[in-house]
Formats: structure tokens, sequence, C-alpha cells
């Protein structure tokens, strides 16, 4: 018998102290489901946070992970690699991109778009371009340089100085990026759904007006898809809804269904600008991470999870509209696919801690906005357990709060 309790206090002990974590030791998960030490089982709608897109373990996944650790676990960079090879290259056939940088991390990803994004102005002999446009409630990582570009204070806090050059909009604000545009802007990088942000989706044309204003002016356009990529909307990567493309795109979470990486994607025009020595990492693209992340795709591509995603998702949209339609102290329900936000006129972590004593994982961001990330996989039926117990929790929770 595993000791919980004393798990819980190593925990406390020796973890640094950077998350408030719940009293609850996972150890086992498969599909939509975790258990927990005391062999107490859960319905995951948090999904490791949009990482476990495929659902826990998947056993294509399991089975690369198993077959390439028995054959080469790491090599440099100095040297070709194999399953590298074919991500990137699945990868480039599946989207926009000619080609592909391979780091461990969404703010890796991001910190390497940045880069990439200021060489290619000095490279095209624009060496006042410096200046990055981010969105306000976005979130990029938790680098020096990523914090820098998140637009939101609480991450911030505490770690002046920051990296200059960054400029923060208001998110679908289109004439705010106007004004925030100068000789010196090289990039404008924008979630096309904020995750953390609190589940925010574009207005229709933004990203289409971004798209224009960067190609009018020379400025690389940067869309952060770490949380949203690899079919969380429904689609394999969610500017795909809106027809609009960027000069490069972030990847990570779900890519290696589980194992650490991060990719940042660019067309040749702007991946020119690294050359030998510019830009490097250690385990970037190594074989074990790769070979989970082309077991990860391939899944992704060849099983029908997207129209999953799409169906049980519209699904789980409308049940927490009927929800919405039942308790005024619901502000509003937004998302799209298997990423759905729903806002409360009060503290959410209540919520959250009542669902995990029913068994379902739910998560929290902002304050009040209930998320949902469940893997592509969910099904209507395991939506609706969801839906039943939440319905009786919000009506426990929310009695006598005004909207
Ligand atoms: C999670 C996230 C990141 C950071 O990814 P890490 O792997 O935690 O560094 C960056 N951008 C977005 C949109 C994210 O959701």
């Amino acid at each position: 018998m595993t000791d919980t309790k004393a798990l819980i206090a190593d925990s406390q002990r020796y973890i640094a102290n950077t998350y408030s974590r719940f009293p609850l030791v996972l150890v086992r998960g498969q599909g939509c489901k975790v258990w927990s030490t005391d062999g107490t089982e859960y319905l995951d709608f948090v999904a490791g946070l949009a990482v476990c897109n495929l659902g826990h373990c998947h056993p294509k996944v399991v089975q690369a992970i198993h077959d390439q650790s028995r054959k080469l676990i790491h090599v440099s960079n100095f040297y070709h690699i194999e399953p590298q090879i074919e991500l990137a290259k699945l990868l480039c056939e599946n989207s926009f991109a000619d080609r592909v940088f391979f780091c461990n991390s969404g703010a890796e990803a991001n910190e390497a778009a940045m880069k990439l994004a200021k060489k290619y102005a000095k490279d095209t002999g624009r060496a006042e371009r410096f200046e990055i446009i981010t969105m306000e409630r976005s979130f990029h990582g938790r680098t020096m340089a990523t914090i820098s570009a998140t637009g939101q204070d609480k991450f911030r806090k505490g770690f002046d100085p920051l990296l200059p050059g960054f400029t923060y909009v208001p998110f679908n604000d289109m004439e705010a990026v106007l004004r925030a545009v100068t000789p010196h802007t090289c990039a404008i990088m924008v979630e096309p759904i904020q995750g953390e942000g609190g589940v925010n989706c574009p207005s229709d044309g933004y990203l289409k007006d971004l798209r224009e204003l960067c190609r009018e002016r020379g400025i690389i356009l940067i869309f952060d898809e770490v949380q949203v990529g690899m079919g969380r909307t429904g689609r394999l990567f969610a500017h795909e809804h809106e027809g609009v493309y960027p000069d490069i795109m972030t990847l990570a979470k779900s890519l290696a269904g589980g194992v650490p990486i991060g990719a940042m994607l660019a067309t040749e025009e702007a991946a020119k600008s690294f050359t030998p020595g510019t830009h490097a990492s250690t385990f970037g693209g190594n074989p074990l991470a790769t070979a989970a992340g082309l077991a990860a795709l391939s899944a992704l591509l060849e099983d029908d999870l997207l129209e999953n995603c799409t169906k049980v998702g519209d699904h789980l949209f409308n049940r927490l509209m009927d929800l919405k339609g039942k308790y005024p102290f619901i502000n509003e329900v937004r998302g799209k696919g298997l990423i759905i936000g729903m806002e409360l006129g009060f503290e959410g972590s209540q919520i959250v801690t009542r669902c995990m004593e029913e068994g379902f994982l739910i998560n929290c961001t902002m304050g009040n906005i209930l998320r949902f990330l469940p893997p592509l996989i969910i099904t209507s039926e395991e939506v609706d357990q969801l839906i039943g117990t939440l319905e009786g929790i919000l009506g426990e929770c929310g009695k006598g709060v005004e909207s």
C-alpha cells in the first residue's frame, strides 16, 4: 500500500513550491481516465493541460517509446536523427511550414520563434527592427523572454528587469495593433485562441487582418499554437479555421503524446535566417521524443479524432449552454472543439475541488473561468456524466450568488 500522506509530505518538503497542488497523487492513466494512489478513478477533463490529446498512454505512443528506447535514446544533433527527420517531414506535409526546429517545451519554441524573427529582420536589412507586439491576456511561457512576451502582469511580477522591446495590445483590437506598430516592429505574436487567458476566441477577420498588416509591412507573424494546436479545436491547427497562415508557428504540449517536446515551424523564407550555429538545443529533436511525436501525430491523422473532437466538442458546448440557461451566474461559454471555457460570476476554485471529490478533473483559469480540455477521444456519454455532476455542484456553490 502506498502511503499517500507520506508521499505528499515529501512532495511538500522536497519539490520547489511553485505549484499549489491538489492533495492527490496520480499514478496511472488509460484513455480519458486516471487513477490516484488509493485507486480512486477520475474522468480527466484536464488531460495534462491539453497534453494528452490522444488520451493517456495511447498504445501507439507507448509502443514507439518502447521500441525507440531499445534502439537509441539520445545522440547529438551533430548527426542526422531518423525519427526527427520523419516527424519534421510529416509536420511540414500537414501544415503551411517548410522547416522545423525542435526543442523541449512551449517556452523554448517561443524563444526560437522570437530569435528567428529578430534575426530575420537583421538579415533582410532592417537592423532597426527588434520590437515584438503581443496581446493582453496572452500566455507564452515562463522563461525570461516568454514572460516578457506574456501580456499578464501576474507572470512578470518580481522578475524585473524584463527583456526590452515588447508592446502589449488588447486581443481582438486591430486599431490598437495599428497604433502599436512602429518602424522598429519585427514581429506580432498571437495565440489563435488564448488558452491561459480564459479561452478567448478571435473575432471575425482579426487573424486575417493581422496577416494582411504583417504582409504589407514585412513583419513576421507568429502563431503560438502550443495549447490549441494538434487537433484541440477540431482541425490539426487552430488557424486553419480562419484560413490564415503565419510565417512561424510554435507547438509543444500534445505534440509527442505526453513526452516533453517543443517545435518551431517556419516558412522557407523565415527559416533561412537560422544557419549553423545560430540556435541549438542539446535535447531538441531527441530520438525518444521525436519517435513518440511521430507516433502521436500519425495516430492523430489516422484515427477519427478530429471528427470526434468537433462532434463531442459541440455537445459539450451545448450542454454547458444549457447550464448557462439555468444559472444566471454563468456569464459566458466560449471555445472551439474541445477547448471550452465557462466564465462564472464568482471564483471557480471551489467548483474544481468539488468536481474532483466527485471524480472529475477540471481546471479553472483567470480565477473564474472553468476550462475543459479533455482528451479528443472523450465520448458524449462521458460529457453527460460530467454535466450531471457539474449541474448539481453549480447549484450548491452558486446559491445566493447574484450574477
Ligand atoms: C503552455 C503554453 C506555453 C508554455 O509551454 P511550456 O511547455 O510550459 O513552456 C506557451 N504558450 C501557450 C499558448 C501555452 O498554452
